[in-house]
């Protein structure tokens, strides 16, 4: 999809100096689009500003597509004022733990109109952009989110060169007004050709992002002994097992239930597109994988290219070896950012996840966190999440009547 002219002349603030911030960068820059980039971490502004002036920019290389792209942005800092001003798109791609400090220390500086974007975005992200713009006069325009980033990325030079390993064939996109376009049509100018956007209806289909990750871990180390080194770090995803896979099924199996049980009770609430894993891996990477059987969730993820070589277990050197790192974001966002929250919303519409607590109690125990109390969301780390409850729900019907679902 090409930009027309008024979109082409609005200001673009890349918020992030990851591996997606990379992209988007070079992304952005490949269309035509005016970028500033805004880390918050002032050595990384001065690294990138330092990379950018000696070597004119960030390159994507998209190794299936044998693509290049490359951006530049205009002005690089880690302070908010020198540039959030100025933006009339900001595209957020962080963590989800960095979100809510990042969109504190971003919302004093927005002007009126502006559009946000977070990609990805993440549960209750709605709350958290409605909580930052708190008393505040200047309101954004609109702000939009998608479900996950359309590219697997790695950094392979600083400020430099980033690789594209995969590109996923479809993703989800909610927007505050559903009626407006800017957001989606220049999201699908970035993703490119080979990626298709879906709307969804309500930003509560964020909170049913798939357990993924923390199945990955528990399926590699639950029997380890905690002590004995590894003599390398483990692919990620091509060594799976099959019973991880199956692990994978039944608990989105059990997320499948919530979001029933939320519609049963709620009606009104669209949540149509919340799919089971999978559903979503056929439809994102099944094109890719042609001879494998697309029902088969084991199969399909061991013979994803974009899964392959240089995806491992994030791993701590020691002397004698590898042992697994547990405090990786694997861990730190998808436990309380995803599978805490699928547990909180059961636990307000009374129904029982016990694969997924299962999981979560391993998951505390080895990341020294508490979230769960006897299965209860209500343990010394439940603040660090993105449950409803760390914003003072904890009956349902008032959480989805204040963010507007019903
Ligand atoms: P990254 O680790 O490469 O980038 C993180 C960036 O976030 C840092 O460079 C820093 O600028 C910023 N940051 C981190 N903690 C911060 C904090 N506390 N305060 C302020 N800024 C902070 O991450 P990424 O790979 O660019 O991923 C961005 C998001 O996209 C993550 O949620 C990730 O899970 C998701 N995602 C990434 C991929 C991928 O292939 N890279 C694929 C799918 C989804």
């Amino acid at each position: 999809m090409k930009l027309n002219a008024f979109q082409l002349n609005r200001r673009v603030l890349i918020v992030g100096g990851g591996n997606a911030g990379h992209v988007l960068v070079a992304r952005c820059g490949s269309l035509g689009l005016s970028i500033d980039w805004l880390t918050t971490y002032t050595r990384e502004a001065h690294a990138l500003d330092t990379a950018l002036k000696s070597h004119g920019g960030v390159m994507a290389l998209d190794r299936a597509a044998g693509v290049t792209w490359h951006g530049c942005p205009e002005r690089v800092s880690e302070n908010p004022g020198d540039l959030v001003p100025s933006a009339e798109i900001i595209l957020i791609s962080l963590p989800a733990f960095a979100q809510e400090p990042v969109l504190k220390q971003i919302a004093p500086h927005v002007k009126a109109g502006t559009c946000i974007g977070v990609v990805p975005g993440s549960p209750s992200l709605d709350v958290v952009i409605r909580n930052a713009f708190k008393g505040l006069t200047s309101r954004p325009g609109i702000f939009f989110a998608t479900r996950t980033l359309p590219w697997a990325c790695r950094i392979q030079d600083y400020g430099q060169n980033v690789s594209i390993f995969g590109t996923k064939a479809t993703d989800q996109i909610v927007v505050s007004d559903p009626a407006d376009r800017i957001a989606i049509q220049l999201m699908q100018a970035i993703a490119g050709p080979g990626m298709l956007y879906q709307q969804v209806a309500s930003f509560l289909f964020l909170a049913f992002t798939m357990p993924w990750h923390p199945c990955f871990y528990y399926g590699m180390f639950k029997d380890w002994d905690g002590i004995t080194p590894y003599a390398k770090a483990p692919l990620f995803y091509s060594s799976i097992t099959r019973s991880t896979a199956d692990l994978i099924t039944a608990t989105s199996d059990e997320v499948l239930a919530l979001k029933d049980r939320i519609v049963d009770l709620y009606p009104s609430i669209d949540l149509s597109s919340v799919g089971h894993v999978r559903d979503w891996f056929k439809q994102t990477y099944g094109r890719q994988i042609p001879n494998s059987d697309l029902n088969d969730l084991h199969a399909m993820i061991t013979a994803n290219p974009a899964y392959q070589n240089d995806l491992l277990f994030p791993m701590r050197m020691q002397q004698n070896g590898f042992v697994p790192d547990f405090h990786s974001r694997y861990l730190t966002e998808d436990v309380p950012f995803v599978l805490v929250v699928h547990l909180a919303l059961a636990e307000m519409v009374g129904i029982k996840m016990p694969k997924l607590q299962h999981i979560v109690q391993w998951c505390q125990r080895v990341m020294g966190k508490e979230y769960l109390i006897d299965g209860a969301v209500r343990g010394r780390n439940v603040d660090e999440t993105r449950a409803p409850q760390k914003y003072g729900y904890s009956d349902f019907s008032i959480f989805a009547n204040d963010m507007g679902y019903l």
